[in-house]
Protein backbone atom coordinates (compact mmCIF):
# COMPACT_ATOMS: atom_id res chain seq x y z
CA UNK A 1 0.00 0.00 0.00
CA UNK A 2 1.32 3.25 -0.87
CA UNK A 3 1.62 5.91 1.74
CA UNK A 4 0.07 9.00 2.28
CA UNK A 5 -2.95 8.44 0.18
CA UNK A 6 -6.81 9.06 0.64
CA UNK A 7 -8.49 6.03 -1.12
CA UNK A 8 -12.16 7.12 -1.72
CA UNK A 9 -13.95 3.47 -1.59
CA UNK A 10 -17.39 2.41 -2.69
CA UNK A 11 -18.98 -0.43 -0.59
CA UNK A 12 -21.94 -2.04 -1.22
CA UNK A 13 -25.37 -0.60 -1.33
CA UNK A 14 -27.21 -4.06 -0.49
CA UNK A 15 -25.71 -7.05 -1.78
CA UNK A 16 -22.12 -7.80 -0.08
CA UNK A 17 -20.74 -9.56 -2.68
CA UNK A 18 -20.54 -6.12 -4.74
CA UNK A 19 -17.38 -5.11 -2.35
CA UNK A 20 -14.34 -4.95 -4.45
CA UNK A 21 -11.85 -7.65 -3.97
CA UNK A 22 -9.63 -4.43 -4.37
CA UNK A 23 -11.74 -2.93 -1.79
CA UNK A 24 -11.16 -5.52 0.63
CA UNK A 25 -7.57 -5.54 -0.42
CA UNK A 26 -7.40 -1.53 0.01
CA UNK A 27 -9.11 -1.25 3.59
CA UNK A 28 -7.00 -4.00 4.75
CA UNK A 29 -4.09 -2.55 4.38
CA UNK A 30 -4.72 1.17 4.61
CA UNK A 31 -3.54 2.57 8.09
CA UNK A 32 -7.00 3.99 9.09
CA UNK A 33 -10.78 3.64 7.65
CA UNK A 34 -12.99 6.89 8.20
CA UNK A 35 -16.14 5.58 8.19
CA UNK A 36 -19.38 7.77 8.31
CA UNK A 37 -20.62 5.19 10.84
CA UNK A 38 -17.80 3.25 12.62
CA UNK A 39 -20.83 0.85 14.25
CA UNK A 40 -22.58 -0.06 11.06
CA UNK A 41 -19.08 -0.04 8.88
CA UNK A 42 -18.53 -2.60 11.80
CA UNK A 43 -20.48 -5.27 10.24
CA UNK A 44 -19.35 -4.97 6.85
CA UNK A 45 -15.53 -5.06 8.57
CA UNK A 46 -16.39 -8.45 10.32
CA UNK A 47 -17.86 -10.03 7.45
CA UNK A 48 -14.86 -9.60 5.08
CA UNK A 49 -12.65 -9.85 8.42
CA UNK A 50 -11.09 -6.46 8.23
CA UNK A 51 -9.45 -5.54 11.61
CA UNK A 52 -7.93 -1.97 10.21
CA UNK A 53 -9.00 1.16 12.99
CA UNK A 54 -11.74 2.61 12.24
CA UNK A 55 -12.11 6.36 12.88
CA UNK A 56 -15.84 8.18 12.49
CA UNK A 57 -16.42 10.90 9.67
CA UNK A 58 -19.21 12.49 9.54
CA UNK A 59 -21.68 15.47 8.83
CA UNK A 60 -21.15 16.96 12.22
CA UNK A 61 -17.34 16.89 12.89
CA UNK A 62 -15.83 16.42 9.00
CA UNK A 63 -14.60 19.64 8.74
CA UNK A 64 -12.32 19.20 12.07
CA UNK A 65 -11.48 15.57 11.40
CA UNK A 66 -10.19 16.54 8.02
CA UNK A 67 -7.18 18.62 9.64
CA UNK A 68 -6.71 15.53 11.85
CA UNK A 69 -6.57 13.07 8.89
CA UNK A 70 -4.56 15.09 6.49
CA UNK A 71 -2.07 15.37 9.74
CA UNK A 72 -1.92 11.85 9.62
CA UNK A 73 -1.21 11.56 5.53
CA UNK A 74 1.32 14.20 6.14
CA UNK A 75 2.91 11.26 8.65
CA UNK A 76 3.06 9.19 5.52
CA UNK A 77 -0.29 7.27 6.72
CA UNK A 78 -2.37 5.76 3.93
CA UNK A 79 -6.37 6.39 4.83
CA UNK A 80 -9.49 4.79 3.16
CA UNK A 81 -13.10 6.67 3.47
CA UNK A 82 -16.15 4.97 3.43
CA UNK A 83 -19.74 5.64 3.51
CA UNK A 84 -22.61 3.75 5.41
CA UNK A 85 -23.60 2.88 1.67
CA UNK A 86 -22.36 3.45 -1.45
CA UNK A 87 -20.11 5.86 -3.35
CA UNK A 88 -18.79 8.21 -0.71
CA UNK A 89 -19.64 11.87 -1.33
CA UNK A 90 -23.14 11.36 -2.94
CA UNK A 91 -25.57 12.19 -0.66
CA UNK A 92 -22.78 11.17 1.83
CA UNK A 93 -19.90 13.30 3.79
CA UNK A 94 -16.57 13.29 2.19
CA UNK A 95 -16.55 16.08 0.12
CA UNK A 96 -14.91 18.66 2.98
CA UNK A 97 -12.72 15.58 3.56
CA UNK A 98 -11.64 15.10 0.05
CA UNK A 99 -11.26 19.11 -0.55
CA UNK A 100 -8.57 19.34 2.10
CA UNK A 101 -6.79 16.41 1.39
CA UNK A 102 -6.15 17.65 -2.67
CA UNK A 103 -5.49 20.99 -0.85
CA UNK A 104 -3.03 20.03 1.09
CA UNK A 105 -1.40 18.08 -2.12
CA UNK A 106 -1.92 14.83 -1.39
CA UNK A 107 -3.35 11.77 -3.51
CA UNK A 108 -6.82 10.72 -3.55
CA UNK A 109 -7.91 7.99 -5.44
CA UNK A 110 -10.99 6.28 -6.00
CA UNK A 111 -11.79 2.44 -5.13
CA UNK A 112 -14.89 2.43 -7.08
CA UNK A 113 -18.04 0.34 -6.96
CA UNK A 114 -21.87 0.57 -6.58
CA UNK A 115 -23.20 3.54 -6.92
CA UNK A 116 -27.69 4.03 -6.47
CA UNK A 117 -28.02 6.54 -8.46
CA UNK A 118 -25.93 4.98 -10.95
CA UNK A 119 -27.45 1.79 -10.50
CA UNK A 120 -30.67 2.68 -11.05
CA UNK A 121 -30.30 4.80 -13.94
CA UNK A 122 -28.64 1.84 -15.46
CA UNK A 123 -31.88 -0.32 -15.31
CA UNK A 124 -34.24 2.46 -15.72
CA UNK A 125 -34.68 2.34 -19.39
CA UNK A 126 -34.64 6.17 -19.50
CA UNK A 127 -31.81 7.75 -21.37
CA UNK A 128 -28.82 8.42 -20.19
CA UNK A 129 -26.68 10.65 -22.69
CA UNK A 130 -27.84 13.79 -20.03
CA UNK A 131 -29.38 13.61 -16.70
CA UNK A 132 -29.06 15.58 -13.50
CA UNK A 133 -28.41 14.08 -10.02
CA UNK A 134 -30.66 16.10 -7.15
CA UNK A 135 -30.06 13.98 -4.23
CA UNK A 136 -32.84 14.27 -2.21
CA UNK A 137 -35.66 16.79 -2.46
CA UNK A 138 -36.70 19.32 0.04
CA UNK A 139 -38.48 17.13 3.02
CA UNK A 140 -41.67 19.41 3.04
CA UNK A 141 -44.31 19.34 0.12
CA UNK A 142 -43.89 23.54 -0.47
CA UNK A 143 -40.48 22.93 -0.45
CA UNK A 144 -40.13 19.80 -2.40
CA UNK A 145 -42.87 21.20 -5.27
CA UNK A 146 -41.24 24.81 -5.78
CA UNK A 147 -38.05 22.55 -6.60
CA UNK A 148 -39.76 20.63 -8.95
CA UNK A 149 -41.62 23.60 -10.84
CA UNK A 150 -38.11 24.40 -11.35
CA UNK A 151 -37.50 21.39 -13.10
CA UNK A 152 -40.85 21.07 -15.16
CA UNK A 153 -38.92 21.99 -18.32
CA UNK A 154 -35.70 19.93 -18.12
CA UNK A 155 -35.78 18.28 -20.70
CA UNK A 156 -33.19 15.69 -19.83
CA UNK A 157 -33.12 12.67 -17.11
CA UNK A 158 -33.83 13.71 -13.63
CA UNK A 159 -32.92 11.64 -10.49
CA UNK A 160 -33.41 11.88 -7.12
CA UNK A 161 -33.01 9.66 -3.41
CA UNK A 162 -35.84 9.27 -0.97
CA UNK A 163 -36.86 7.98 2.08
CA UNK A 164 -39.41 5.67 2.36
CA UNK A 165 -41.04 7.98 4.80
CA UNK A 166 -41.51 10.12 2.17
CA UNK A 167 -41.93 8.41 -1.11
CA UNK A 168 -45.18 8.39 -1.55
CA UNK A 169 -45.98 12.46 -0.79
CA UNK A 170 -42.94 12.66 -3.12
CA UNK A 171 -44.70 10.94 -5.92
CA UNK A 172 -47.46 12.91 -5.36
CA UNK A 173 -46.16 16.10 -5.88
CA UNK A 174 -44.81 14.99 -8.88
CA UNK A 175 -47.87 14.28 -10.52
CA UNK A 176 -49.35 17.34 -8.90
CA UNK A 177 -46.66 19.31 -10.36
CA UNK A 178 -45.20 17.87 -13.88
CA UNK A 179 -48.02 15.78 -14.86
CA UNK A 180 -49.75 12.30 -14.51
CA UNK A 181 -48.27 11.89 -17.65
CA UNK A 182 -44.32 11.93 -17.64
CA UNK A 183 -42.73 8.64 -17.51
CA UNK A 184 -41.43 8.03 -14.17
CA UNK A 185 -39.03 4.88 -12.67
CA UNK A 186 -39.18 3.81 -9.36
CA UNK A 187 -35.95 2.02 -8.30
CA UNK A 188 -36.53 0.27 -5.23
CA UNK A 189 -33.90 -2.00 -2.85
CA UNK A 190 -31.78 -2.39 -5.76
CA UNK A 191 -29.35 -5.57 -5.06
CA UNK A 192 -31.24 -6.79 -2.23
CA UNK A 193 -33.75 -9.48 -1.78
CA UNK A 194 -36.97 -6.99 -2.86
CA UNK A 195 -35.41 -5.24 -5.64
CA UNK A 196 -37.87 -3.69 -7.93
CA UNK A 197 -37.76 -1.49 -10.75
CA UNK A 198 -41.53 0.00 -11.63
CA UNK A 199 -41.61 2.66 -14.58
CA UNK A 200 -44.76 3.73 -16.31
CA UNK A 201 -46.15 7.16 -16.50
CA UNK A 202 -46.79 9.22 -13.48
CA UNK A 203 -49.85 8.72 -12.27
CA UNK A 204 -49.86 4.99 -12.87
CA UNK A 205 -47.00 4.92 -10.72
CA UNK A 206 -48.70 6.99 -8.38
CA UNK A 207 -51.28 4.33 -8.36
CA UNK A 208 -49.45 1.61 -8.14
CA UNK A 209 -47.41 2.56 -5.21
CA UNK A 210 -50.50 3.52 -3.12
CA UNK A 211 -52.24 -0.18 -3.46
CA UNK A 212 -49.20 -1.76 -2.27
CA UNK A 213 -47.94 -0.86 1.17
CA UNK A 214 -45.06 -3.26 0.80
CA UNK A 215 -44.03 -1.47 -2.14
CA UNK A 216 -43.77 1.34 -0.08
CA UNK A 217 -41.21 -0.23 2.21
CA UNK A 218 -36.91 0.46 1.53
CA UNK A 219 -34.64 2.57 -0.65
CA UNK A 220 -35.17 4.15 -3.33
CA UNK A 221 -33.94 6.00 -6.44
CA UNK A 222 -36.33 8.49 -8.46
CA UNK A 223 -36.20 8.68 -12.25
CA UNK A 224 -37.97 11.21 -13.99
CA UNK A 225 -37.59 11.33 -18.01
CA UNK A 226 -37.04 15.06 -18.73
CA UNK A 227 -39.54 17.26 -20.70
CA UNK A 228 -40.45 16.68 -24.16
CA UNK A 229 -38.04 19.49 -26.24
CA UNK A 230 -40.35 22.11 -28.02
CA UNK A 231 -39.93 23.48 -31.44
CA UNK A 232 -38.54 26.90 -31.28
CA UNK A 233 -41.71 29.04 -32.13
CA UNK A 234 -42.11 31.82 -35.44
CA UNK A 235 -41.57 35.39 -34.14
CA UNK A 236 -44.49 36.46 -36.17
CA UNK A 237 -44.11 40.35 -37.78
CA UNK A 238 -46.38 41.69 -35.34
CA UNK A 239 -43.93 40.32 -32.58
CA UNK A 240 -41.04 41.93 -34.55
CA UNK A 241 -42.53 44.88 -35.01
CA UNK A 242 -43.47 45.51 -30.69
CA UNK A 243 -39.82 44.02 -30.19
CA UNK A 244 -38.40 46.83 -32.49
CA UNK A 245 -40.44 49.81 -31.33
CA UNK A 246 -39.44 48.94 -27.68
CA UNK A 247 -36.26 48.31 -28.78
CA UNK A 248 -35.25 51.59 -29.41
CA UNK A 249 -36.58 53.20 -26.37
CA UNK A 250 -35.52 50.27 -23.83
CA UNK A 251 -32.24 47.62 -22.77
CA UNK A 252 -32.47 44.14 -25.03
CA UNK A 253 -33.58 42.26 -21.72
CA UNK A 254 -36.42 44.64 -20.66
CA UNK A 255 -38.08 45.05 -24.44
CA UNK A 256 -37.62 41.04 -25.02
CA UNK A 257 -39.48 40.85 -21.14
CA UNK A 258 -42.49 43.46 -22.38
CA UNK A 259 -43.12 42.06 -25.59
CA UNK A 260 -43.20 39.01 -23.95
CA UNK A 261 -45.98 39.81 -21.71
CA UNK A 262 -48.15 41.75 -24.71
CA UNK A 263 -47.82 38.76 -26.88
CA UNK A 264 -47.28 35.52 -24.44
CA UNK A 265 -44.46 34.71 -26.82
CA UNK A 266 -41.27 32.76 -25.28
CA UNK A 267 -38.85 35.79 -23.38
CA UNK A 268 -36.02 33.55 -24.28
CA UNK A 269 -36.72 33.17 -28.22
CA UNK A 270 -37.79 37.17 -27.90
CA UNK A 271 -34.07 38.14 -26.21
CA UNK A 272 -32.00 36.01 -28.97
CA UNK A 273 -33.90 37.98 -31.79
CA UNK A 274 -33.41 41.04 -29.84
CA UNK A 275 -29.75 40.62 -30.28
CA UNK A 276 -29.95 39.95 -34.24
CA UNK A 277 -31.26 42.94 -34.68
CA UNK A 278 -29.15 44.98 -33.27
CA UNK A 279 -26.69 43.14 -35.04
CA UNK A 280 -25.04 41.65 -31.70
N1 LIG B 1 -23.72 7.17 -1.25
C1 LIG B 1 -24.86 6.38 -1.60
C2 LIG B 1 -24.76 5.96 -3.06
O1 LIG B 1 -23.65 5.89 -3.59
O2 LIG B 1 -25.78 5.65 -3.66
C3 LIG B 1 -26.16 7.10 -1.28
C4 LIG B 1 -26.31 7.48 0.15
S1 LIG B 1 -27.81 8.31 0.52
C5 LIG B 1 -27.54 8.81 2.18
C6 LIG B 1 -28.94 7.01 0.75
C7 LIG B 1 -30.02 6.99 -0.33
O3 LIG B 1 -29.52 6.35 -1.50
C8 LIG B 1 -31.24 6.19 0.05
O4 LIG B 1 -32.16 6.96 0.82
C9 LIG B 1 -31.81 5.84 -1.30
O5 LIG B 1 -32.51 6.93 -1.85
C10 LIG B 1 -30.54 5.61 -2.11
N2 LIG B 1 -30.17 4.18 -2.02
C11 LIG B 1 -29.15 3.65 -1.31
N3 LIG B 1 -29.14 2.32 -1.47
C12 LIG B 1 -30.16 2.00 -2.29
C13 LIG B 1 -30.67 0.79 -2.83
N4 LIG B 1 -30.12 -0.38 -2.51
N5 LIG B 1 -31.75 0.85 -3.65
C14 LIG B 1 -32.31 2.03 -3.96
N6 LIG B 1 -31.87 3.21 -3.48
C15 LIG B 1 -30.83 3.19 -2.65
Amino acid sequence: MTAAILYVVSTPIGNLDDLSPRAVDTLKKVDLIAAEDTRHSGRLMQHFAITTPMLAVHDHNERQRAQVLVQKLAQGQSIALISDAGTPLISDPGYHLVSAVREAGYQVVPVVGPCALIAGLSVSGLATDRFSFYGFLPAKSSGRKQQLQQLKEVTHTQVFYESPHRIVAMIDDIVSVIGAERQLVLARELTKTFETVYGSVAGDVQAWLAADHNQQKGEFVVLLAGAEEQPPQEIGVEEERILSVLLAELPIKKAASITASITGHKKKALYDRALQLQGK
